[in-house]
């Protein structure tokens, strides 16, 4: 989404206020998270003294297979894009601070899209779970403990009683 910024840096207000929605784009491949459309944004532009900051509030939807019980899950997650916003004619290859920074054109136009995805890949998380709780599949067995039991949990077969089993197998 773009926006024309010109009215704002020109005039005497101090915020402008940012809202939209964009797509989703392919995740690279070795992910197994897909982002479901669309990915909600709402935030401002303030004008810091002679500067202006951004800050965005982003909000997503993603689906992914749990890591514990491998199902299927879908989870809401935010993160915020916030930065200076400058233009990108004074573009300098070292900034000297850390902070991010969100460029508008030389037409006072500011595409938001490209941040606005790069801060929802980077917050994606490392490890999704369908629940803080979830029990996961039984290393024995393979059923999912959140909706099954089974018997194999409390005790571990010793190997050395292992052989013994195998020659007494069960009915
Ligand atoms: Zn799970
Ligand atoms: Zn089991």
């Amino acid at each position: 989404m773009i926006f024309d910024l010109s009215s704002f840096l020109d005039g005497h207000k101090h915020s402008y206020h940012l809202d939209g929605e964009l797509e989703s784009k392919l995740l690279p491949k070795d992910s197994d998270i897909r982002i479901i459309n669309p990915i909600k944004f709402d935030g401002d532009i303030f004008k810091v003294d002679s500067e202006y900051q951004i800050h965005v509030n982003i909000c997503y939807t993603y689906e992914s297979n749990c890591d514990r019980c491998l199902e299927s899950t879908t989870n809401e997650a935010k993160t915020v894009l916030s930065g200076k916003l400058k233009e990108s004619k004074g573009k300098t290859i070292d900034e000297d601070d850390d902070e991010e920074i969100i460029y508008y054109d030389e037409n006072d136009l500011l595409d938001l899209d490209s941040y606005i995805w790069s801060q929802v890949v980077s917050s994606l998380p490392m490890k999704v779970l369908c629940s803080k709780d979830c029990k996961g599949l039984c290393p024995q067995c393979g059923v999912n403990l959140n909706t099954q039991s089974c018997d194999c949990m409390g005790y571990t077969i010793d190997p050395r009683l292992e052989k013994l089993k195998e020659l007494f197998p069960k009915k």
